[in-house]
């Protein structure tokens, strides 16, 4: 058996930027709901119809506001009406080439949520959910079918990933298709997803399943989509330590190594 290598630390959890989805979330529906209310003033004759404008406008706008217990009650609708706001705005960030500043900042709103919803009581049922262009695409280890195939060499994320899987006893999958990612997600039922994905995948996974709290993290894309990607292994270990109740069994627990090369 071959000398462990150290795991990465997982040091603090990154901040979260969701300032521009937020700005443009809540901005536009209260700006309407201000025009609304300041027509009903001015407008004598259609001043009903301006005020029931008006808070319509407002009722777009407070989903928004709610955090912590609020938001994991009322998720299902929160999420509809934010991913509603992602896609209808992505045509003009795309037109400004900001689409992924976009994606990342509606990644980083519902992020900074999700923390806020899980600061006073962790998660007891988290799943970790990796796509399988992470893994080195000339590596011939079979981790679709066991992740313990992979031969730790340190090529690749995956090696790092099972060490702290294995080491924390936390439960995670690799998939090559998004909608096995998502059944996967629905049969382990948990109550919180920690997800590593392209920012479109990310978009689309928030849609998809809005009614499980999902924690977010961008890939790293050096060599283009779906090859060879790369993420930050110590971002991932710092959600799953701030965000999940830990698993760790007491004693010093090794995980096991296959003797081999990628
Ligand atoms: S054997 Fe190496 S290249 Fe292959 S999956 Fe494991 S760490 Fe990545």
């Amino acid at each position: 058996m071959k000398t462990p290598r150290a795991l990465p630390t997982p040091g603090p959890l990154p901040e979260d930027r969701g300032a521009l989805f937020r700005w443009f979330r809540r901005g536009v529906p209260l700006a309407v709901a201000a025009f609304a209310f300041a027509a009903a003033a001015f407008h004598a004759a259609g001043r009903g119809w301006w005020l029931l404008a008006g808070v319509g406008a407002i009722a777009a706008a407070w989903p928004s506001f709610l955090r912590g217990r609020a938001f994991l009650r009322n998720r299902t609708a929160i999420m509809r009406q934010d991913t509603f706001w992602a896609y209808a705005l992505r045509p003009l960030a795309r037109r400004l080439g900001q689409e992924d500043a976009w994606i990342l900042s509606f990644c980083g709103h519902n992020n900074q949520r999700v923390r806020e919803a899980f600061a006073g009581h962790r998660a007891k049922r988290a799943l970790i959910l990796l796509p399988h262009c992470i893994q080195m695409a000339r590596c011939k280890a079979g981790i679709l079918d066991d992740l313990q195939a992979c031969y730790d060499c340190g090529l690749c994320p995956v090696g790092d990933y099972m060490n702290a899987l294995l080491l924390n006893r936390w439960e995670g999958r690799i998939t090559n298709r998004s909608h096995k990612a998502y059944r996967e997600a629905r049969e382990y039922r948990p109550d919180l997803v920690v997800a590593v994905s392209c920012t479109d995948r990310l978009l689309k996974g928030l849609a998809k399943m809005p009614e499980i709290p999902c924690y977010v993290i961008p890939l790293a894309l050096p060599h283009g989509m779906c090859v060879d990607t790369d993420f930050s292994v110590p971002h991932l270990m710092a959600a799953m330590e701030s965000l999940v109740e830990p698993r760790r069994p007491s004693g010093d627990v090794q995980p096991l190594r296959h003797e081999g090369i990628a």
